[in-house]
């Protein structure tokens, strides 16, 4: 596997190469559910880069950028295992040359108002801005995306269909742990018993797609929220959305394609997950 550390070294090797790039960026401390983006890459490109870098500017809390897990040796046998072709390594001086204080800031609009938006401020803008630097370093054709951060994808759709970028997106379905906990680098700060009380999250959303077409949202909002409470989990937001829009709803609407998000805190690590109804 090619390691690339910066992004004059990938332009040299981008004018020497002419193939099908498909891209998957990562903040690293991978598991399996970066690994399934890699293969899917790799099943439809003729290069698969993949890139390691923890953004400081999408993290709107200090201590979660502090404690976010970095595992780099563990990260490249992981993708030398993957047949990786390649790791873009930069650091954050070669993104960010005029620093992190003052990034550029995108028209997010209502996404930037709901869920993840409403409660991380100033996240999206910072991941905007380094899909976008890394968008234009690896220019791929197509971009690798985990449903499992759901709102992001859609964040990052309108952000390419706004700056006109030539890249196909492919949103790829959340890998989960047995125990239904979909992987995530911030499971690796659970004690061992909180990953098992953190399935609960899926038990939730599981328990509200099988009974949408006979009980309200609202009965079955209250029943989990009472569950994740009474287990630990400080709640952020349990909410019904439309899949396309993200337009939080109150009831369920069938004419609508539907979507649960969660959004957790358990031993201080939050935690954040979705499922689609119909
Ligand atoms: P991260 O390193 O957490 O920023 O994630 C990098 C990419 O992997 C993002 O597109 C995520 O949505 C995706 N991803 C994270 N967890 C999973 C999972 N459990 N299954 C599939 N994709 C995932």
């Amino acid at each position: 596997m090619l390691i690339i550390k910066s992004i004059t070294e990938m332009r040299k090797f981008l004018e020497m190469k002419n193939m099908r790039i498909g891209f998957v960026p990562t903040m690293g401390a991978l598991h399996q559910g970066h690994i399934s983006l890699i293969d899917r890459s790799k099943s439809e490109n003729e290069l698969t880069v993949c890139s390691i870098f923890v953004n400081p500017t999408q993290f709107n809390d200090p201590e979660d950028f502090e404690k976010y897990p970095i595992t780099l040796e563990a990260d490249i046998e992981k993708l030398v295992d993957a047949k990786t072709d390649m790791l873009f390594l930069p650091l954050v001086a070669d993104m960010y040359p005029n620093g992190t204080a003052n990034i550029r800031q995108y028209e997010i609009g209502f996404l930037n108002t709901v869920l993840d938006g409403e409660h991380r401020p100033g996240h999206f803008n910072g991941v905007c801005a380094i899909v976008h630097l890394l968008l234009n370093a690896v220019k791929p054709h197509s971009l690798y995306l985990g449903e499992k951060d759901f709102q992001q994808c859609l964040v990052i759709k309108q952000m390419i269909t706004q700056e006109k970028i030539s890249c196909e997106v492919i949103t790829c379905p959340t890998l989960r742990a047995t125990n239904g906990l979909a992987m995530s680098s911030r499971n690796q700060r659970l004690s061992d018993m909180g990953k098992v009380k953190a399935g609960l999250i899926y038990e939730c959303m599981l328990l509200v797609k099988n009974n949408f077409s006979n009980e309200s949202f609202e009965h079955l909002k209250i029943i989990c929220e009472a569950k994740l409470f009474d287990a630990g989990f400080e709640t952020e937001y349990f909410q019904l959305a439309d899949a396309n829009t993200l337009q939080p709803l109150i009831s369920f609407d069938v004419n609508k394609h539907l979507v649960l998000l969660v959004a957790s805190k358990l031993e201080g690590v939050r935690l954040i997950d979705n499922m689609r109804l119909n």
